[in-house]
């Protein structure tokens, strides 16, 4: 059985532009799209095996990445966008014509991960972003109705396509979200 990552992915990722600096995401409607501006490159790309990003049909990872959001612009029909749900700690817009989600914002200013965005880059169609450069939840895949002895073969097929496979985020990003914990409880190491 053909195991479908991501459409931007099955095929092998692409290397980044040098100087690449942004481009427009486009939603899926055919009339009034929403078209938001990313006026930078993104960081920390990569596959996402969580049940709440947004990803196409067909695929088993969305592919996600972040960018300061000040460099994140609605440029038309942001009246259509509303938040997927308010109560999460990622505020996702998504398009109310064609489902795609747009942006996700953290509103909370003490999260680790507050001032940047989540965003699509396979929604715009200027090459040159930063790929994706790990998994991340991959184990969650199974919550969308992934058949668990399909993990090993999952794995093994990001494993092939370069991408390294952690159950929650890359340790960068898991060494982020401690320190952040670290610093709000006071704890955080410094040198005596
Ligand atoms: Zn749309
Ligand atoms: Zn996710």
């Amino acid at each position: 059985m053909a195991i479908h990552i991501h459409p931007a992915i099955d095929a092998g990722v692409q290397p980044a532009t040098p100087g690449f600096s942004g481009g427009t995401l486009t939603c899926r409607c055919a009339t009034d799209p929403v078209t938001v501006r990313i006026g930078a490159q993104v960081a920390h790309n990569h596959a996402c095996g969580c049940t709440k990003c947004w990803k196409p049909e067909g695929a088993l990872f969305s592919q996600v990445a972040v960018v300061a959001r000040d460099k994140v612009e609605v440029l038309t029909n942001g009246q259509k966008l509303k938040i997927v749900d308010p109560t999460t700690t990622i505020q996702r817009y998504a398009c109310t014509g064609c489902g795609v989600h747009m942006y996700g914002r953290i509103e909370n200013d003490k999260h680790a991960f507050h001032g940047l965005d989540f965003v699509h880059t396979e929604l715009s169609r200027e090459p040159g972003w930063a790929p994706p450069t790990f998994a991340a939840f991959v184990s969650s895949v199974i919550e969308s109705g992934v058949d668990p002895a399909q993990m090993d073969a999952i794995r093994a097929r990001l494993s092939d396509l370069g991408l390294p496979t952690y159950d929650c985020l890359s340790p960068p990003l898991m060494d982020a979200l401690a320190t952040q914990a670290a610093k709000l409880a006071g704890t955080l190491y410094h040198p005596a």
